[in-house]
């Protein structure tokens, strides 16, 4: 079963798609029980569209890596 700290850690991963089936499938399943994870990982993919529109496609993956990680960090923080 994961926890809110395992969502953090993976949801990079989750978004660029590269995880295992098993793994996609033990977020899924968290994030359906877990609105404060569901929260997150919208902020993120609404934080990285944002960027993807508004930069040069060559940065794309710096800029969203960064920001993936400064959210990471926040969430961390984060006492839930
Ligand atoms: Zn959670």
């Amino acid at each position: 079963m994961y926890q809110c700290k395992d969502i953090a850690d993976e949801v990079n991963n989750y978004i660029d798609g590269d995880l295992t089936l098993g793994k996609r499938l033990g977020l899924f399943y968290h994030l359906l029980i877990c609105s404060c994870c569901r929260n997150y990982l919208q902020q993120i993919r609404s934080t990285i569209s944002v960027i993807t529109v508004s930069k040069p496609k060559e940065d794309d993956n710096t800029n969203t890596q960064a920001l993936a990680k400064k959210l990471h960090d926040l969430y961390k923080k984060h006492d839930h």
